[in-house]
């Protein structure tokens, strides 16, 4: 098979052509810069405002509550160290969990060297969060708490309403990394008493670096940028008016085909989970079978590398992930799936396949069939499966 199967959507997406189209006209036609005075460049203030508008009415929020930024990571970091900074006077402990991506994690160690005081909530086997532990966490000087809406490895959704009257109850604020959930899931960040958001454009097939931190009014955050007035003075630089077209359209368009596409998803999802569970021995899906994403499907198969996995996906032109070394180039298996209380050894043999809009089930098909070999070739050289099927003997 000559086709590209992409089954790595949790990473990054395709652009849709229709966002593509959107914004070629604001790099050729209308370049100018938002902040000139002439009609030719101001328009594109409006463009900008009407943007925040359509990724407002699919939260909830009020468009003078969307600030545009560099994508997912920089609204992590935005929301937890300027909040920081904004609160120290009140508090310095910060309540997070420890299943978080890095954009958190990292930089809560940053603030940890700063004298703050984090606190990571452990999740169960599905990879929730325990809310008791959350509710023992808080402390007078607690400033904020941040949980991801939806995780990006195993999928797992948090009970984020809960976190969220939690946080309210005790005057705590409350952001959430919806970078994964954002497009999949319906948010409202009333219903859930959320006063923080971050998204990111190439995570629903917006393109890359563009994405967006919601603020609730009468937040105290500090600017993350300083120097122009743009992002109400909070986030200075030159807008990048492209992206933030092209943001707007991916969101309008996810917002839009929400309900069929994420039905799809689910039922191709749920196919691949049962195909690999019917016909591969010893592996276990790992994350939560109902609170998960629809498009993410996170198996862990005994006696293999994850890695090798990877590789032999590959050479069937199969684009996926696995859970062990990452982006760092260590061998140290993912925190969330030892978070979750996989043994190093089955960490280390997990994969993660997550579907996009263009996934079918003929694509699916043709991924169990080289899985199951892959995995038995795999398993055929594994000293591990030698012993294991000795001692079954
Ligand atoms: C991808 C991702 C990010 C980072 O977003 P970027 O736009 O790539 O910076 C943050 N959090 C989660 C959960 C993600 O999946």
């Amino acid at each position: 098979m000559e086709k590209l199967i992409y089954l790595d959507n949790a990473a990054t997406t395709k652009t849709a052509p229709e966002v593509v189209e959107a914004m070629l006209p604001y790099f050729t036609e209308h370049y100018g810069n938002p902040s000139s005075v002439y009609g030719f460049a101001a328009a594109n203030k409006e463009v900008i405002t009407r943007q925040r508008e359509i990724i407002a009415d699919t939260l909830g929020a009020k468009d003078n509550e969307i600030y545009f930024t560099a994508g997912g990571s920089e609204s992590d970091n935005w929301a937890l160290v300027a909040t920081a900074e904004a609160y120290s006077a009140k508090g310095k402990h910060i309540i997070t969990s420890k299943i978080e991506h890095h954009a958190i994690l990292h930089t809560c160690e940053y603030l940890e060297k700063r004298g703050f005081e984090i606190t990571y909530l452990d999740v169960d086997e599905k990879g929730i969060v325990n809310l008791e532990q959350l509710r023992e966490a808080v402390r007078e000087d607690t400033i904020l708490i941040s949980v991801m809406f939806a995780n990006n490895e195993i999928g797992t959704i948090q009970p984020i309403q809960k976190i969220g009257e939690i946080a309210q109850e005790h005057g705590i604020l409350f952001h959430t990394d919806a970078v994964q959930a954002f497009g999949q899931v319906p948010i409202d960040v009333d219903v859930c008493h959320i006063d923080m958001l971050s998204a990111s454009g190439h995570k629903l097939n917006g393109p890359k670096g563009i994405g967006f931190l919601y603020i609730r009014k009468g937040v105290k955050i500090r600017s993350f940028i300083h120097g122009g007035a743009q992002e109400r003075r909070r986030r200075a630089g030159t807008e990048n008016v492209p992206g933030i077209v092209g943001l707007g359209k991916a969101v309008e368009r996810a917002a839009m085909s929400m309900e069929e596409r994420t039905a799809e998803e689910r039922r191709l999802r749920d196919y691949l989970i049962e195909r690999i569970e019917k016909e591969i021995p010893y592996c276990r899906l790992n994350g939560d079978r109902e609170q998960r994403l629809p498009n993410n499907v996170n198996f862990s198969f005994q006696f293999i590398e994850g890695e090798s996995l990877l590789i032999m996906l590959d050479m069937k032109k199969i684009c996926a992930s696995s859970g062990s070394a990452c982006t760092s180039g260590s061998l140290d298996p993912s925190h969330v799936l030892l978070a979750i209380g996989l043994p190093h050894e089955i960490a280390h043999g997990s994969l993660r396949l997550t579907l996009g809009e263009e996934t079918t089930k003929e694509d699916l098909d043709y991924v169990v069939d080289s899985l199951k070999e892959i995995v038995q070739n795999l398993r055929d050289m594994s000293p591990l499966y030698e012993d294991f099927l000795k001692k079954q003997k």
